[in-house]
């Protein structure tokens, strides 16, 4: 059939006791674990009633298990619908309330809460999963027969909800189908080139696209292993990488491996690939990280409701600032906001992709889904960009973060590029907020480098007057120790919009 698990399964390892995780801490799990406890969780959630196309709601912390009930819910049919370990009691009432799970799994601490927010949706069953393999889900699996018959599934099927990150305004739930999910693992399985035995260093989290999808599903489909972390830990990741391959990571995974004196070629021996994703690198974390290890990221574009778009190449330049070019199977297209006309080369506008990657809409939202999509089957993504003469994909910001100030475009990026050129900043963040005369005015909000405190404001908008026309010039420029952001290193200029909205009120 067309059961996702079916893909992994025809790509084991003949030698089904070669490791597919192995934690930070020493602990193996093989393939052959890998389908034994997956068979059993399977047959729980079936013995709990979990029938094709429900969905089971995970709010756990990151653990080899974790992986393992992903899978069972596949197996099952069921759709697997991981939620951010961060969410409050508040937030997971309104996304189990949303999904209507059949089973909500939780973390042991949590069973209390859970059990209230579970009854209160009418969710039948609560279970709990720790991260050393404890809680009611692996011990009520303990004894059932692994051995389980992977419910067929057709690739229109659902395998997944993924709830969006929530940077733009409240999170929706992307329905992933099987197709979805294995088309895009193949595809960047062969893009990136994986050959037998590469090991991946995994220290994403696991209830997103990044994590979840990209990281592990290459794994799965290259039959090899990787080595597991509960989160990013500057030690553990430094003591791991002499017996990796590929990593895998958000920019700040990369900004904080910069900084880190023990970031050296040598550490980096075994490397064969870095990719980054999730939000945008900067040109300048690219180009230090080519001069401290020799090794240019590779940076690729994607989002929850289409996996991954864009990438750069494997053989041939990676590009700093750029996202690369469309997968194979994917079509791109930058387009005018306003007439949806089709733009030419170096043209800014919206982005739109279409292919087997893209989702099937929104959890009960239709008019939402409809409102996202084309006649022609195309989605708006919502981010903006333009294709360069050499067909190189550039992310220059997201549609919500547009700025127009008099009646002017102003688009974040290019104002926060002339800024994070100036010597002593580290990156800036650029917002639109309130003004009386403009509609908006530009507002920089901008890290500097420790130590560099002689930076001034008035230096900085020097610059930006230089370099930039007076309506894309800041109002005002403020410091700031950190950016605010969130798990997967996203800048929230909801924040920053929000901190600064007053100001010429
Ligand atoms: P929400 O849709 O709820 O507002 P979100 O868009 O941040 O949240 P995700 O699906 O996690 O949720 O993120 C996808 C977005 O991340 C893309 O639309 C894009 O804006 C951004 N992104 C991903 N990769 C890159 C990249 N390499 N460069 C720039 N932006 C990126
Ligand atoms: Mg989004």
């Amino acid at each position: 059939s067309d059961n996702l698990y079916d893909l992994f399964e025809s790509r084991f390892p003949a030698d089904l006791s070669s490791p597919f995780i192995e934690t930070g801490d020493g602990r193996i799990h093989s393939y052959a674990d890998l389908r034994e406890v997956s068979g059993r969780y399977a047959r729980l959630l079936t013995d709990l009633g979990v029938r094709k196309g429900d969905r089971v709601a995970v709010q756990v912390e990151k653990s080899p298990e974790a992986i393992f009930l992903y899978l069972a819910c596949v197996r099952a049919g069921a759709a697997y619908l991981p939620l951010n370990t961060a969410y409050t009691k508040a937030e997971v009432a309104y996304f189990v309330g949303d999904a209507e799970p059949t089973v909500v799994v939780c973390r042991p601490e949590s069973e209390a809460v859970a059990m209230e927010v579970a009854s209160k949706a009418g969710v039948a069953h609560v279970l709990t999963l720790g991260q050393a393999d404890d809680g009611s889900l692996p011990e009520r699996a303990r004894g059932l027969d692994g051995d389980y018959p992977t419910v067929p599934a057709t690739a229109d099927d659902l395998a997944a909800i993924l709830y969006t990150s929530g940077t733009t305004g409240r999170s929706k739930g992307a329905m992933m189908s099987h197709r979805n999910l294995g088309s895009n693992a193949l595809a960047l399985h062969r893009i990136w080139g994986w050959r037998a035995g590469d090991t991946l260093l995994h220290a994403l989290p696991i209830f997103h696209t990044h994590g979840l999808f990209v990281a592990t599903n290459c794994v799965l489909l290259n039959g090899s292993s990787m080595l597991f972390l509960p989160k990013f830990d500057l030690d553990q990741v430094v003591a791991l990488l002499p017996r990796a391959t590929v990593f895998m990571g958000v920019p700040t995974f990369y900004t904080r491996l910069l900084s880190d004196p023990r970031l050296t070629p040598d550490l980096c021996r075994t490397m064969r690939l870095f990719i980054s994703g999730s939000a945008p690198l900067l040109a300048d974390t690219h180009r230090e990280f080519q001069e401290r290890t020799g090794h240019p990221i590779l940076e690729r574009y994607g989002m929850t409701e289409t996996g991954m778009n864009t990438s750069n190449p494997l053989d041939g330049d990676r590009v700093p600032g750029t996202v690369g070019f469309p997968l194979p199977d994917v079509e791109l297209r930058v387009v005018d906001e306003k007439t949806g006309e089709p733009l030419g080369t170096d043209e800014i506008g919206i982005i739109e992709v279409k292919g087997p990657n893209v989702f099937g809409g929104y959890w009960r939202m239709p008019e939402k889904t409809k409102s996202e999509f084309r006649a022609d089957g195309f989605f708006i993504t919502g981010d903006v960009g333009k294709i360069d003469g050499r067909g190189y994909v550039h992310i220059v910001g997201r549609a919500k973060d547009l700025i127009i100030s008099g009646g002017f475009n102003v688009y974040p990026k290019e104002v926060e590029s002339v800024i994070d050129a100036i010597d002593g900043v580290v990156e800036s963040a650029v917002v639109g907020v309130p003004h009386p005369d403009f509609g908006e005015a530009v507002v920089a909000v901008v890290m500097r480098r420790p130590g560099r405190d002689d930076l001034t404001p008035e230096r900085v908008a020097a610059v930006c007057k230089e370099e930039l026309a007076n309506y894309k010039t800041p109002k005002r420029i403020f410091f700031i120790d950190e950016l605010p952001r969130n798990a997967m290193g996203k800048v929230q200029k909801n924040l920053l919009r929000d901190e600064h909205k007053g100001l010429f009120a």
